[in-house]
């Protein structure tokens, strides 16, 4: 089995559950050494368990003092996965402020934090990768009642052409991976949460998708391989649309 990212060292936040923790697993199994944070130490706990490469720690990607200690212990780190985020429901209409300041700061500000607070180590290395976990909802296409995750996700485009643009010609790369629908756990919960008929939601959320099937956590984990190692030294700045034909 190819070893893409022997000697390297990832660390993943929302790595308890759904494209995170595929992410951890799929860094790890390509030989990384990977540090799989999350909230969640529940899920970590199931997450570690005998997993060679991965070790866990609690990490709140809203806490900054978190953030700045876990950059401090973690000098060594080559590729940054940004995967924490959440999905709020709603057109512009049913967005409240704190729906708005809550959906920003968990999933831009979150990712803008730990990408500042690491991304000096890999300057100093002149080598390093950033990767945040947009969405196919953003910039690349409108999708009904996802007004203020659509702006999240955009924004975190934008910040990851900036850090590519700032820092392209000393060694930092940095991506941003846009899925469309992916069958996690908390697409279970949404879809619990609608109420009704659940079966239907489902059937909706998989009939809008032109391949007629949801994506897969490790489908995406995939991406993230190519995109934290050396296959995509050439690639920086994009965001890389995995989505089942959804936006075509
Ligand atoms: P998920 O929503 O099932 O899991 C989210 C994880 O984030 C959980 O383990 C939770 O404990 C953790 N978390 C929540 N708040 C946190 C915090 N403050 N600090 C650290 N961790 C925290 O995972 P998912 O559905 O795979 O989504 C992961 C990312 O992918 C999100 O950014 C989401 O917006 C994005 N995304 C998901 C889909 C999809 O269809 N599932 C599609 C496009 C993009």
């Amino acid at each position: 089995m190819s070893q893409r990212l022997t000697g390297k060292t990832c660390l993943v936040t929302a790595a308890g559950q759904g494209i995170g923790r595929a992410t951890a697993l799929a860094f790890a199994g390509e030989g990384a050494r990977v540090i799989a944070t999350d909230i969640d130490e529940s899920t970590l706990g199931r997450l570690a368990a005998g997993q060679a490469g991965i070790q866990v720690e609690r990490l709140d990607v809203r806490d900054p003092d978190a953030i700045n200690l876990a950059a401090q212990r973690h000098r060594d780190v080559d590729v940054l996965f940004n995967c924490a985020g959440f999905v709020h429901h709603g057109t512009i209409l049913e967005v409240s402020e704190d729906n708005y300041d809550v959906s920003f700061d968990l999933n831009v500000r979150s990712a803008f934090r730990m990408s500042r607070a690491f991304l000096p180590a890999m300057l100093e290395r002149e080598s390093g990768c950033i990767l945040a976990v947009s969405s196919v909802a953003s910039s690349i296409k409108g999708i009904v009642n996802r007004c203020v995750y659509g702006a999240t996700k955009a924004a975190l485009i934008g910040l990851t052409k900036s850090i590519a643009a700032d820092f392209v010609g000393r060694g930092i790369r940095s991506n941003a991976i846009c899925p469309g629908t992916v069958q996690t756990p908390s697409l279970d919960e949404r879809i619990a949460e609608q109420g009704g008929d659940p079966e239907g939601v489902r059937r909706a959320f998989v009939t809008r998708q032109p391949m007629g099937r949801l994506g897969t956590p490790e489908e995406i984990a995939a991406l993230a391989v190519y995109l934290g190692s050396a296959e995509s030294a050439f690639v920086t700045g994009q965001a890389f649309v995995i989505d089942g034909g959804l936006s075509m």
